[in-house]
């Protein structure tokens, strides 16, 4: 169990800059695995040469190939752990959320209007991810203690884990996905605050009553309030983890700097051009406290989140995978793809190409095959 906390001040106009918190469970190593190349994992799946705005219409789809990605590469290291992922994404007043699990991502405005940007994947909370792992072949119930009582939380079982996405987790079965829910949003010009916290803060504090407690308060004081308020109500019974991220304008110097510490590769990306075309969406919203919904997708079926493109190389005749991006013959697919993949008798998959390799864990999340990943050395 940890306590941490953290804070950053975002000034806008600036470059693109990322924020992930991973509560592991079972061990650590799935999340430094998924901290050190899930990343890398996205940002291969947005196709090279695109502007800025469709880069990010690009990120919701290159974030679910990234995570179903990442998620194949760790069972191939056939370690059992497992972790939750909250990954943000924020370019310019435009905020990308990608989750699985229960560490959550909330986001409050200058006009105190306190929005959810994460769903909670937990049994126990989640009746239409109850549904789904049991369709998949997962079973779902509580604790069974001596004597016939049950007890505790909802999990499923094989394993008994509460959540119902995760990335890792090899042992438990593949109806516990790594697909993420995605949500796209754009503040107005006046900014506003994201925290994002581990399952710790969200069973002490509701999103409003986290909000609550650091308003108006710098992003530094402000994480350390929200810990010290979950623990004040709850006492420290699981990890606590806490950033408060602040995105503001460059005009309004309300709140003391702290320093830009995730500057990272993404801020280069675009250099001179994001500029301009900050300075243009910064003109067109004014609204205190209104945000935009860009885009919202959670379903938990590979080929809703990848979508229909099926992009052939006309070069080299190869066929690009929409997860791991590993360029296949058709001839390649059919062949090891037999049965309804290119048959226009079945309805079973008609989006993106998918190699062997991935369009074997699509089958296995869905329950069509054994939950049996293939540990290759
Ligand atoms: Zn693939």
């Amino acid at each position: 169990m940890e306590r941490q906390y953290n804070s950053f001040m975002v000034i806008i106009p600036t470059g693109i800059l990322t924020w992930q918190i991973f509560d592991g469970h079972n061990g650590i190593s799935a999340a430094i695995f998924v901290k050190e190349n899930l990343l890398g994992n996205v940002l291969s799946a947005i196709p090279l040469g695109i502007s800025r705005e469709e880069w990010l219409q690009a990120l919701p789809r290159a974030l679910v190939a990234g995570f179903v990605k990442t998620d194949i590469e760790f069972q191939q290291k056939g370690e059992t752990s497992g972790t939750t992922v909250t990954f943000v994404v924020i370019d310019g007043w435009t905020i990308t959320v990608a989750s699985v699990g229960d560490s959550r991502c909330i986001l409050d405005t200058q006009g105190g209007v306190v929005s959810l940007l994460t769903v909670d994947h937990r049994l126990e909370e989640n009746a239409e991810e109850r549904e789904r792992v049991t369709a998949s072949g997962g079973e779902v119930g509580r604790l069974n203690i001596f004597g016939g009582n049950e007890v505790g939380p909802l999990r499923c079982w094989p394993g008994g884990l509460c959540l119902s996405r995760s990335i890792g987790d090899t042992d438990v079965g593949e109806f516990i996905v790594p697909i993420p829910h995605v949500k796209q949003v754009k503040l107005s010009n006046a900014g506003g605050r994201l925290i994002i916290a581990s399952d710790g803060i969200w069973d002490a504090l509701s999103s409003d009553m986290a909000a609550k407690s650091c308003r108006g308060l710098p992003a530094e004081l402000g994480a350390k309030l929200v810990v010290k308020e979950a623990l004040r109500t709850r006492g420290l019974k699981d990890d606590t983890t806490c950033l408060v991220v602040d995105i503001v304008p460059c005009d309004r110097p309300v709140l003391p700097l702290t320093p830009r510490k995730k500057q990272n590769m993404l801020s280069s990306i675009f250099g001179k051009k994001s500029q301009n075309s900050m300075s243009k969406s910064t003109n067109k919203l004014s609204a205190i406290g209104v945000v935009e919904e860009l885009f919202e997708e959670g379903s938990a079926m590979l080929a809703e989140r990848l979508g229909k493109d099926f992009p052939l190389n006309t070069n080299s005749g190869l066929f690009r995978c929409a997860v791991c991006q590993v360029d296949q013959p058709l001839a390649d697919g059919l062949s090891v793809n037999s049965g309804p993949f290119f048959s226009p008798a079945s309805k079973a998959w008609e989006g993106s190409f998918l190699c062997a390799n991935c369009r074997k864990k699509k089958d296995a999340m869905e329950g069509k095959r054994p939950s049996q990943p293939t540990v290759t050395s």
